[in-house]
């Protein structure tokens, strides 16, 4: 039901996402790339900056908050995806683009992530996956590699690695992709197919962080990726998509995994949004309470 606003002055540039800002992440940081690729996926698919709602987690990606254009929220760490939804279901007309790093999303914020997908909430949620902790130099998340030593852990983590493509496709989700930092034309397409979905895009993107990921490495990724489309990938299957998803032992699985385009978002859901023309949006007001409040006087 996303209804994109069309710029009528024929359509954004990437200029028009520029902000005088720098940008203070490190050389060589997957940031810039899905920075690159956010911008070029709104502008062909004409969304301006005023039309978009971008959202951050705390994090490393968290300060593209003020690295480009657009409505921004920069929130508290793990808690992304509340503001996001609850500002689409007040809005649901607008896009609305969820940035949350892996530590995160799969440790404080996992709750929230669970009933996102579960819901089906009508956002595109892209994973800043690079594996650990950037921000607060180098410490082991939920998602870095067993036995990998780290900053805090130099023996590597105790716990096992927790599977999160597993986990996602355990909550049956609508849009499932991954892409890679290093791969920007494949995150421009997967992210026009994400924002275009009519329901919760779950965009797995495998980020390098030079500074603190000595093991997933950006060579290394580059070396393990490959396009499932082009080895013929049905993303209408959900098994195989699980399957591929999943097994990541010898290679990784990048490109649109899993779409079902028949599921009801959770905005089509809502009874009492049946039938009505105007959004939640527009109909804030200013409603005198004083007759209420007198049975409690
Ligand atoms: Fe990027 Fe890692 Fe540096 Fe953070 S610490 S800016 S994720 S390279
Ligand atoms: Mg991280």
């Amino acid at each position: 039901m996303t209804r994109i606003p069309l710029d009528n002055t024929g359509g954004p540039k990437m200029a028009d996402y520029h902000h005088k800002n720098q940008c203070t992440w490190c050389d060589g940081c997957g940031d810039y790339g899905i920075w690159t690729a956010v911008k070029r996926a709104l502008v062909e698919l004409g969304i301006p900056p005023h039309g978009v709602l971008l959202c951050y987690d705390v994090g490393c990606h968290g300060n593209m908050s003020d690295k480009l254009q657009g409505y921004r929220f920069h929130g508290l760490h793990g808690r992304v995806l509340p503001f996001a939804s609850g500002a689409k279901l007040a809005n649901p007309v607008l896009p609305v683009l969820a940035h949350g790093g892996d530590g995160a999303s799969f440790s404080e914020g996992i709750g929230h992530l669970v009933h996102s997908i579960r819901s089906n909430y009508p956002i595109v949620f892209i994973l800043h996956n690079n594996a650990n902790y950037g921000l607060t130099t180098g410490q082991a998340s939920s998602l870095t590699w067993q036995g990998q030593p780290m900053n805090t852990s130099p023996n590597g983590i105790p716990e096992h690695t927790l599977n999160s493509m597993d986990f996602v496709f355990s909550l049956e989700p609508t849009f499932v992709a991954r892409g890679f930092s290093g791969h920007i034309d494949q995150m421009v397409q997967i992210l026009k197919a994400a924002i275009q979905h009519n329901g919760f895009a779950f965009v797995d993107m495998l980020q390098a962080c030079p500074t603190y990921n000595q093991f997933a490495t950006h060579e290394w990724l580059m070396e393990h990726v490959y396009d499932a489309a082009a080895e013929g990938h049905d993303p209408t299957d959900f098994a195989q998509a699980r399957r591929i998803a999943t097994d990541t032992s010898k290679r990784i699985s990048t490109g649109i995994l899993y779409q079902n385009t028949a599921a009801p978002s959770f905005y089509d859901r809502l009874k009492p949004r049946e039938g009505r023309s105007t959004f939640a949006v527009d109909e804030v007001q200013k409603v005198d309470v004083t007759e209420y409040m007198k049975e409690f006087l």
